[in-house]
């Protein structure tokens, strides 16, 4: 018997959500957003490794709502800047920044270095309720543009400049950008365990026993 599984992705961020739901298209589960069900509290993302941070989403997602839960934690990861943005990606240039505000500081920061080595890094967690979670990992490495170009994607990826595809992340098609990136890389390592991945949410949210009410037919 084939079922359905309901995951959902832990991030109200819009970017995330379309890339991940492209990436999973075709396979047999049923993703839904947060926005399908009621509001829940935000999670205080104060891990200090991606890795920390993406099991805090999905696990307190998973808990709360009492669904398996799949959250991506990422961000840009700058050599010359010793690692930073790193988790604080989303936090960089204050919390009310928008993306263009946390591109163009990141642009002054780099102002006449000449290292430009950056990596986006991804890490996915895939949580069941009781807290018990899986986790893949991508990254994609790439250089810091001189300058913004492109109107594609979210975040940083103006500025992300890809040398294998001679083009910043913004530049790139949806479908270029997904078999590259580092969500794209964490997400299919989960896709090529899929059916493993199925087989143990089965095993960590098992059936509902259904009960017979007075009336049923049969
Ligand atoms: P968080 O994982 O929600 O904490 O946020 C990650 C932050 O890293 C995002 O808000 C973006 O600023 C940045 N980021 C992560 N993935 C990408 C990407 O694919 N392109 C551009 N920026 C990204």
């Amino acid at each position: 018997m084939t079922t359905t599984m309901t995951l959902v992705i832990a991030t109200g961020n819009k970017g995330k959500t379309t890339e991940i739901r492209a990436l999973l298209e075709g396979f047999p589960v049923d993703i839904r957003n947060l926005d399908d069900f009621g509001p829940i509290p935000p999670v205080v993302e104060d891990g200090e490794t991606f890795e920390e941070n993406a099991y805090k989403k999905a696990s307190f997602t998973a808990r709360v709502l009492g669904v398996p839960a799949l959250a991506d934690d990422s961000g840009l990861v700058v050599d010359a800047m010793g690692g930073a943005p790193g988790v604080l990606s989303a936090r960089y240039g204050g919390e009310n920044a928008a993306d263009k505000d946390r591109y163009l500081k990141l642009l002054e920061e780099m102002k006449g270095k000449t290292d430009r080595r950056a990596a986006f890094e991804c890490v996915l967690s895939i949580a069941v309720p009781y807290g018990a979670a899986l986790t893949y990992e991508g990254r994609c490495e790439g250089v810091v543009a001189e300058a913004p170009a492109g109107e594609g994607g979210f975040g940083y990826d103006p500025v992300f400049y890809y040398p294998p595809l001679e083009k910043t992340f913004a530049q790139l098609s949806a479908e270029e950008k997904n078999r590259v990136s580092h969500r794209g890389r964490a997400l299919a390592e989960f896709r090529n365990e899929f059916d493993k991945v199925m087989k143990w949410l089965e095993i960590h949210m098992p059936a509902q026993e259904k009960f017979q009410c007075a009336g049923d037919a049969g």
